[in-house]
């Protein structure tokens, strides 16, 4: 069969019916140009390079050209915004265009307007774009679960925000971008068929063991909502163990992979602030990087909630949450322990963990900085540039006492090694997106380019680059970014 850039398409969510999404045309945007590509996405898209570096595919991934065999849709899903019922939302700027042969749905954010726009425009702007293009990559850099980000393509058309900026669309894939909020959607309009649709698609097509499990009475809707909840916990471990605070976790943000998916003003933390808000609109602090783990419970109980006509029985319900319980704290340990460079378990690492956490926030001492030199001072032996991090100095040296004492039997080459693997030396801090969107804006794509460079392999140490691991500059804390942009 003739394919357009070398893509088939499947249509498998397509496939579920109408009542989860509109079929549309996209809206064509001016003069596009490219911004930024990943070489590694296009590969497991099944797109090769040549094609991903045509005028055809700058236009397809603009939305100004149909690929043959794609089919645009806007989905429809529900959610909790800010911890109060939203209603109907959906996907009111991201158009699917379908499944890669590969098995990656592909996505364009920013593409016009949809159904679901609402009082939105259906554009992306290149500042937020940009963010989601690097973030993506970064994430998966850093081996957190996420999204994944193709290309962007700019365009001089403006669109309105605080101030008048460009458009931009961001071409993102995942094996799937169902939520949390198209479970809820359904629940809270009573369509049962629909919703049981929903989890038999989602079971049969990425949890295929739940079908035949044997836990929780055999229930398969059970098993999802378990087998879900233990993937978000995993997924927020990595989260507070990188110190990526996301800012939007409302349940329509929430993959029912165990995704990182809708990177809005998320953040990585600077100095170890553990109820540091992103998100400048959250002004009661509902999403501080701190309350992450719980917030990621109250949207599972959502979730539950959901899925309970399935289920038919509320202590089956409850019993499948009841894992997070312990998901998250054992996976929690196990990343800080390897962050530590500890090659095993024993009694008193809690302590050890909780102890530096708290001299960390005492100390206002930059986190992924602290990390990455305490990697190298276990190698070399010397302290001295940990320490200097601490203004409690005291503090350190009694905390380091028994640090020492935790590793002194273990292999000193193999506890840096995992460190080293652990602690990334570069990670998207908010100062260097900003950095990259102020060339980008002004035409130069190279600092882009770079950042990606680096944040693809952040463990490495990429000499010529240690501008890109210091300490902030003092006007990064000025950096302002809000919900939607
Ligand atoms: P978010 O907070 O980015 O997850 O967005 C919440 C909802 O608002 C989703 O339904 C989005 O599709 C929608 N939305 C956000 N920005 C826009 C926009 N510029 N145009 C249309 N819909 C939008
Ligand atoms: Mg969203
Ligand atoms: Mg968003």
């Amino acid at each position: 069969t003739r394919t357009d850039l070398g893509l088939a398409w499947n249509h498998r969510f397509a496939a579920l019916g109408p009542d989860f999404f509109t079929e549309l045309r996209l809206t064509p945007l001016a003069t596009p140009h490219w911004v930024g590509t990943s070489p590694a996405v296009a590969q497991l898209l099944g797109l090769d390079e040549a094609h991903l570096r045509s005028d055809e595919a700058l236009q397809a991934f603009t939305g100004n050209r149909l690929l043959a065999g794609s089919r645009p849709l806007a989905s429809v899903y529900s959610g909790h915004q800010f911890g109060v019922w939203a209603g109907q939302l959906g996907d009111g700027r991201a158009i699917l265009l379908g499944e890669t042969a590969t098995g990656w749905e592909v996505q364009l954010k920013g593409a016009g307007r949809t159904p679901y726009s609402r009082m939105g425009d259906g554009r992306a702007v290149l500042r937020s774009s940009i963010r989601e293009f690097l973030c993506s990559e970064a994430m998966h850099g850093l081996g957190v679960p996420t999204s994944r980000a193709l290309c962007i393509t700019g365009s001089p058309a403006s669109v309105r925000r605080e101030e008048i900026e460009t458009a931009a669309v961001v071409t993102r894939a995942a094996p799937s971008f169902v939520r949390f909020g198209h479970f809820e959607h359904f629940a809270a309009n009573g369509q049962e068929a629909a919703l049981q649709t929903l989890a038999d698609y989602t079971i049969d097509r990425y949890y295929p063991e739940c079908r035949d499990s044997t836990g929780l009475a055999g229930n398969p809707y059970a098993a999802l909502l378990q087998a879900v909840s233990e993937r978000t916990a995993r997924l927020m471990a990595q989260w507070q163990a990188v110190g990526f605070c996301h800012g939007v976790m409302n349940t329509d943000n929430m993959s029912i992979l165990g995704l990182t998916i809708d990177y809005g003003p998320f953040q990585f933390l600077d100095a170890f602030v553990p109820g540091h808000v992103g998100n400048h609109s959250d002004s009661q602090g509902r999403y501080a990087y701190n309350r992450q783990p719980n917030v990621a419970y109250w949207n599972l109980f959502c979730l539950a909630q959901a899925l309970l006509p399935l289920i038919g029985d509320q202590e089956l319900a409850k019993q499948a949450l009841e894992s997070y319980k312990t998901v998250f704290p054992d996976a929690f340990m196990a990343r800080m322990r390897a962050k530590l460079g500890l090659l095993e378990a024993s009694d008193g690492d809690g302590a050890l963990i909780d102890g530096i956490l708290l001299l960390l926030a005492q100390n206002g001492v930059d986190y992924s900085i602290f990390w990455r030199r305490l990697s190298h001072a276990v190698g070399a032996g010397d302290w001295e540039p940990v320490r200097d991090l601490f203004a409690d100095r005291a503090g350190f040296d009694q905390w380091l006492l028994s640090y020492s004492e935790h590793f002194r039997h273990m292999n000193r080459a193999h506890q840096v090694d995992l460190m080293l693997k652990t602690n990334p030396k570069f990670v998207l801090r908010n100062h260097l997106g900003e950095q990259a969107i102020r060339a980008a804006k002004l035409g130069d794509f190279g600092e882009l380019q770079t950042l990606q460079r680096l944040l693809e392999r952040p463990f490495d140490e990429h000499p010529g680059h240690d501008a890109y691991a210091a300490f902030p500059p003092d006007w990064a804390s000025s950096i302002e970014i809000s919900c939607s942009s």
